[in-house]
């Protein structure tokens, strides 16, 4: 039924380490080879051998229109035909700042690259820049990409491989980071009192969707944002799954608290590779060419990214009511799934934030990462391989979320429900 994609992972596992180039893809958490795609159209993906899929992964995020949305399809087309980067700027990225700035309030520059991990990176590099201070604090189960500074306990594929903080990072520098429990504002606080001047920044994802998806409780934000206030050091959010996610812009949930810094990708480009960071003026002209903070890319702003992304968050800005569309359609399928598990007496915990959302194998509260690894991973596999043959495609992961775009419609979710009672059976 898989054939093509057992012997294409056979081949890949030849050439390429673990057969994938990113982790999670190598379905070492669930089990079995990981699935070819060869096409996606709307909430539905094709693997290599023809089966037809309703997609939860959506790239992990980025493609919040579904597969190959026409109007952006003909943008990158567009593009590519008028080339596909110059080495020099081009309108496309004045025009994407300019939309960007005007979602974030308190966001004054921004400066485009080309994936998340770049992004945190930069902002973690000027954080300590801005404030002379070398130490950055992280929550435990936030993945902020695979730098050096941020690998420490950080969720994802690391949490899905449940591997300890990264061979490769100098002890030296992994001294720099310190890790603490999420929705903990109580340890932020102690952490601060006693090493408050040497804390260059607080990074957050503003809602938790790399540990599975664990929303702030309320006050640990704003917390957050007095404590680094106080102190001296820089509130980084780290939105690159949530910026204009949830809302046009940020997180909900963090428009008041006006962090220095914010970090952005998947959605801002449409399904191209992307990042940016964004922020204070005072921080961000602290960049080359302006001020001493290196960063550069060949391929930053890339013109065919740009028009995806641009064409992308027009689409989301012309339909502001598919915020409330993606939400309701979340927020009915995770009661009808609850229902599900619940008459089959399997306990669940399913945790939703608009239109993404997790179902925890675990019947307690999940609010952090210890929380979230009480979960059975033996019995969310064998529910990802049943939902797989049933024809669904959810996060080959625990400690992911399912996405929902604006092209599930009631059929696909009805599809899902029916995919979902036929795998409980098995179970
Ligand atoms: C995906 C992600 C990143 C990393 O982005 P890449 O483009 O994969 O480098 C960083 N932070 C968060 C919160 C993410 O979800």
């Amino acid at each position: 039924m898989r054939k093509s994609s057992e012997t294409l992972f056979a081949r890949a596992a030849e050439l390429i380490p673990g057969g994938v180039n990113s982790p999670v893809r190598a379905f070492q958490a669930v089990g079995g080879a990981p699935v070819f795609m060869n096409a996606g159209r709307g909430a539905r993906i094709y693997d290599v051998d023809g089966n037809e899929y309703i997609d939860y992964v959506m790239s992990w995020g980025p493609l919040i229109l579904g597969h190959a949305h026409p109007t952006v399809v003909a943008a990158i087309s567009a593009q590519a035909e008028k080339g596909t980067g110059f080495g020099a700027p081009t309108s496309l990225e004045v025009e994407l700042a300019g939309t960007i700035i005007e979602a974030f309030p308190g966001m004054e520059m921004v400066r485009m690259m080309s994936s998340g991990t770049e992004a945190v990176m930069t902002a973690v590099r000027l954080a300590r820049a801005f404030t002379g201070r070398d130490r950055i604090v992280k929550f435990a189960g936030c993945y902020h990409g695979h730098s050096d500074a941020l690998l420490a306990r950080a969720g994802s594929g690391v949490a899905t491989l449940g591997l300890p903080d990264s061979p490769g990072v100098p002890g030296r520098l992994a001294e720099l980071t310190t890790t603490l429990p999420y929705n903990d504002p109580g340890a932020v606080a102690a952490l601060f009192a006693k090493h408050g001047p040497e804390i260059a920044a607080v990074i957050v994802e503003p809602a938790a969707g790399n540990m599975g998806v664990v929303p702030p409780r309320p006050g640990f934000l704003s917390r957050l944002r007095e404590l680094t206030k106080a102190h001296g050091a820089l509130l980084i959010f780290d939105e690159v799954i949530t910026g204009f996610r949830l809302a046009w812009g940020g997180y909900p949930g963090g428009r008041d608290i006006d962090p220095d810094l914010t970090c952005l990708g998947k959605i801002i480009g449409g399904g191209l590779p992307v990042g940016a960071v964004g922020g204070k003026r005072a921080v961000m002209e602290q960049l080359a060419p302006l001020g001493p903070v290196y960063q550069a890319g060949t391929l930053s702003g890339n013109p065919l990214a740009m028009a995806a992304g641009l064409t992308t968050l027009a689409i989301l800005r012309e339909n502001i009511e598919g915020y409330e569309l993606l939400k309701r359609y979340s927020l009915s399928l995770c009661e009808e799934l609850k229902g599900l598990f619940g008459r089959k007496g399997i306990p669940v915990t399913i945790n939703r934030i608009g239109s993404m959302f997790t179902i925890f194998f675990t019947a307690g509260d999940v609010c952090d990462l210890e929380t979230a690894r009480r979960s059975d991973t033996e019995l969310f596999a064998r529910f990802f391989r049943g939902m797989l043959i049933n024809g669904i495609n959810p996060p080959p992961s625990q400690f992911e979320a399912w996405f929902v775009s604006l092209a599930h419609d009631l059929l696909d979710a009805e599809k899902t429900l029916d995919a979902c009672a036929r795998t409980l059976e098995t179970m």
